[in-house]
């Protein structure tokens, strides 16, 4: 080869390369630079102190899931009971879009719409899988919607605690007069039952429990179940623990997002954002479900806790109560009416397939 024909296929190599190099990385940054602006940097509040185990936890592995099937595109952090808000700020905070996500339980804003609390828990309401049932495919999910929607949230079922403990008591109750003058952390409906029984109930964040009950700023208290309530270390500070919570069969816990921030996303990640939340809700009840027998089986059997079943005339007198309370609430405007309505016609129509199947299966396997 001529040394002019070696310049002229170097020259023409070194071109090709400068020319492929400018492309790729011209590529290279148009990408780099449309993904960089796609980032959502999201803040979640929540009612639970940082990491609570289940409920606080429960709200981190939802972030972390949004984080990693949205491959980095939603980046949402997790900020604990008064980080940003106080725990029962975090609605006003996610409806005025200071977060853009809120963890906790809609019972917890029955002061801003009473049809919320049926979002939660109801007493004598529905278990676990009934609420799903309900929330998924009976029309749940819709109502929930509707209620939010004046206050520019999105709701959503993020966990649910499966059937959770009565509470704990520092006397025994033998009958509905030994709630009388009982002043009681219980929040929702239950707390309205709780009053008609001639209780006071107390609504306090998750944190302020323990010392209140050590210190008899209030007598009795009920939290979760024994996952939590172990946690916090209620069994330091009261004898009896009573079962089951007639008050809260299956809560449901939300996580609630601005609806113009959600509005604002692409409908893949609407779509992944939904989806983290029915995984977040599957998987609160599966670690609930493996860790209160854990939890319980330490409390009886460690720390001496008395374990006491509700007698059966007081659970009679209490779901007698709780109806016409829950019906009452019902008649306080036209939304919570509507809710009320679907929820309890879904209710007496579930607990006749609930008899003969979970109830009924139950009954025979505890027979031996
Ligand atoms: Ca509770």
């Amino acid at each position: 080869m001529k040394r002019r024909d070696l310049v002229k296929v170097a020259g023409l190599t070194a071109a090709a390369g400068i020319l492929s190099a400018c492309g790729k990385e011209e590529k290279e940054e148009k990408v780099q630079s449309s993904e960089q602006s796609k980032v959502i940097e999201w803040k979640m509040v929540t009612t639970w102190p940082k990491n609570f185990p289940g409920l606080g936890t429960g709200a981190n592995q939802l972030a972390e899931m949004i984080n990693k099937m949205s491959n980095g595109r939603i980046q949402v952090k997790v900020y604990g009971a008064g980080e940003l808000v106080g725990p029962l700020e975090i609605f006003d905070a996610v409806s005025r879009g200071t977060a853009e996500m809120g963890h906790g339980a809609a019972y917890y804003w029955k002061g801003k719409s009473t049809a919320a609390q049926f979002f939660a828990a109801v007493p004598f309401g529905l278990t676990a899988q009934e609420m799903n049932a309900w929330l998924y495919h009976g029309g749940g999910m819709e109502l929930w919607e509707e209620v939010y929607d004046k206050f520019g949230l999105v709701p959503g079922a993020a966990g649910n605690t499966g059937v959770q403990m009565g509470g704990w008591f520092n006397k025994e109750i033998n009958s509905v007069e030994d709630l009388k003058g009982l002043k009681m952390r219980i929040p929702g409906l239950g707390g309205e039952v709780l009053k008609r029984a001639g209780g006071t109930p107390v609504l306090l964040p998750g944190g302020e429990i323990f010392p209140s009950l050590q210190s008899g700023a209030i007598d009795a208290t009920e939290w979760v179940g024994p996952y939590n309530d172990m946690a916090f270390g209620l069994h330091k500070a009261a004898k009896y623990y009573y079962y089951p919570g007639w008050h809260e069969p299956g809560t449901t816990l939300e996580c609630f997002i601005n609806k113009e921030a959600f509005m604002a996303l692409p409908e893949d990640l609407q779509i992944i954002v939904r989806n983290a939340l029915r995984v977040a809700n599957q998987d609160m009840l599966a670690e609930f479900m493996t860790k209160n027998n854990q939890a319980l089986d330490q409390l009886v059997n460690q720390h001496g806790v008395e374990l006491r079943n509700f007698p059966e005339d007081v659970m009679r007198k209490l779901r007698e109560i709780s109806d016409e309370v829950v019906a009452e609430e019902a008649q306080k405007d036209e939304m919570t009416k509507k809710v009320y309505d679907s929820f309890i016609k879904f209710r007496d129509q579930v607990q006749k397939w609930t008899a003969v199947s979970e109830q009924a299966y139950i009954n025979g396997r505890s027979l031996s």
